[in-house]
């Protein structure tokens, strides 16, 4: 059925002056919204078909494009909004999940920005980074709680397998197939540069990353898409995901478009058929049953590699962590509600699952309560947006932070949230071969390389204001931290003060 027409959400703006019909747009546009008409000599506009990915407005030679949000679409109201409407229009007409891409847009609480960082004044003097050791280095894994020594007092050196970091970020988990080859090449190469892992997601590992394998980190997911024991074999950790930030509680979805001949190799499944990964682990019931697949990986690579159990941030985050804690996992990564994807169910990304920082505060008060915090370390997702986000991050409890859409941003992503549609007019969340090729995996490394560089630098400038020299010290330091504008329930949670106590 033909859907009802639905205002355009934004309006392509051409100043006609300015426009010397060079066409540019009309390559640049894989949406196809913009054209040449022959007759009349001029572009024309269609702008129901723009997603306001600014590809045509960044390339545009004289600069004659803008992108509006369209205005006065409907009859004004609070409650039924534009977007309402049009949604409930087109699923009238289609009968189908609206789906989305990247992280919950929607004005929920950010924490991050209601969170301000200590700095020393007089006593306890700041440390100059430029000048003194400042050490970002970290290592993942399962650390002795105290010290073990052997009846004859030496120490006993039986510590679990650790990722070792040289920052403490890592770009997160995106598989390819909803990420192009150039974006994995631009990750994987940025990584290895940088001392730090990029993460397979779980689309399997092209053949061509087999060599950055000890900057790798692979996932197994419910799908076992590309997974065997070379694979797994490859990389410097393994990731059980159980859940992801963007749809708790579903499995993975690559639409069959995005299903190409090297798409389908590398996960050893059809090509051009939509790719479901179910929603639960269909050998996973209970912490007893993640366990024992934790122990068939570590038996499957000779106890070599540390695994990490991935999570999304619900309601119970603490009691599950808790339970990972105890199940053999080296690692747990908690993924926040406004973490990234490449396809979900809208009103799964935009209501489901909590804020990555309540759960973040959450697990780390649990396992520290319990005397397993030194069991694993923690890895935070879901919306790091800078250094002062990551520094936030490690005051509450974290080890290190996964960032997945800034890296993104970093290669060029604009947000438009529209990559479940194979489209991405910047080359990062398309497998089409005219598309891919904009993104140059050789300034996409640059580019992140920078990014992370400028991250640390920032981060060690931060901690030298406080008086801190290593990640160790600020990690769950929340004395380093004061909210602002919160009620009392949620700094208890966050476990910090008010701002002037
Ligand atoms: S979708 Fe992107 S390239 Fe196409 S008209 Fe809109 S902003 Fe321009
Ligand atoms: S990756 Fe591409 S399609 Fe996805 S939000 Fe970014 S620019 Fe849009």
């Amino acid at each position: 059925m033909e859907p009802l027409f639905v205002y355009p959400e934004y309006e392509i703006v051409r100043d006609r002056e300015s426009c010397i019909t060079c066409r540019v747009c009309e390559r640049q546009c894989a949406n196809e919204a913009h054209r040449y008409d022959e007759f009349n000599r001029k572009m024309l506009s269609d702008s129901t078909k723009c997603v306001n990915c600014h590809r045509c407005v960044a390339l545009c030679p004289t600069h004659a494009l803008k992108i509006k949000k369209s205005e006065d679409t409907y009859k004004l109201n609070a409650n039924w909004t534009g977007d309402a409407l049009n949604e409930i229009y087109r699923q009238a007409g289609t009968g189908g999940v609206l789906l989305s891409s990247m992280g919950n847009p929607k004005p929920y609480p950010v924490y991050w920005d209601r969170l301000l960082v200590n700095a020393s004044q007089v006593t306890n003097p700041s440390i100059d980074p430029l000048r003194e050791p400042m050490e970002t280095t970290v290592y993942l894994g399962s650390k002795h709680a105290e010290i073990v020594r052997d009846e004859r007092g030496r120490i006993k050196d039986t510590l679990a397998p650790q990722l070792k970091l040289k920052t403490p970020i890592l770009f997160s988990a995106m598989s390819y197939g909803s990420i192009s080859y150039n974006a994995h090449a631009s990750l994987a190469r940025a990584a290895e540069q940088l001392g730090i892992y990029y993460n397979t997601g779980e689309g399997g590992l092209h053949r061509d990353f087999y060599k950055y394998g000890k900057n790798t980190i692979v996932q197994v997911a419910s799908g076992r898409f590309g997974v065997h024991p070379e694979y797994l074999e490859a990389a410097a950790a393994i990731e059980i995901k159980m859940g992801q930030g963007a749809k708790p509680g579903i499995g993975g979805h690559l639409p069959g478009a995005k299903i190409t001949d090297a798409v389908s190799t590398t996960r050893m499944i059809p090509k051009g058929v939509d790719a479901i990964s179910p929603a639960p682990h269909h050998d996973i019931y209970s912490i007893e049953d993640l366990r024992q697949l934790i122990f068939s990986l570590k038996e499957a690579t000779a106890y070599k590699k540390p695994v990490i159990v991935k999570i999304a941030a619900v309601h119970n985050v603490a009691a599950i962590a808790s339970g990972i804690a105890r199940s053999g996992a080296d690692i747990i990564a908690i993924d926040g509600f406004r973490g990234g994807t490449g396809a979900a169910p809208t009103r799964i990304r935009d209501n489901v699952g909590i804020p990555i920082e309540l759960a973040l505060a959450a697990v780390d008060t649990r396992l520290r309560e319990e005397g397993i915090r030194d069991n694993v370390s923690i890895l935070a997702a879901g919306s790091i947006r800078s250094s002062s986000d990551l520094v936030k991050a490690i005051a509450l409890g974290a080890d290190a932070c996964y960032i997945g859409t800034a890296a993104l941003v970093a290669l060029g992503c604009h947000l438009c949230r529209s990559c479940h549609t194979g489209k991405c007019n910047w080359g990062i969340a398309t497998q089409r071969p005219e598309l891919v090729k904009r993104l140059n995996p050789e300034m996409g490394v640059e580019r992140l390389v920078n990014l992370v560089t400028a991250w640390t630098h920032e981060l060690q400038e931060m901690m030298g204001g406080m008086g801190l020299n290593s990640i160790e010290a600020l990690r769950g330091n929340r004395l380093m931290l004061r909210g602002v504008g919160l009620t009392e329930k949620e700094l208890e949670i966050l476990g910090v003060k008010h701002a002037g106590e």
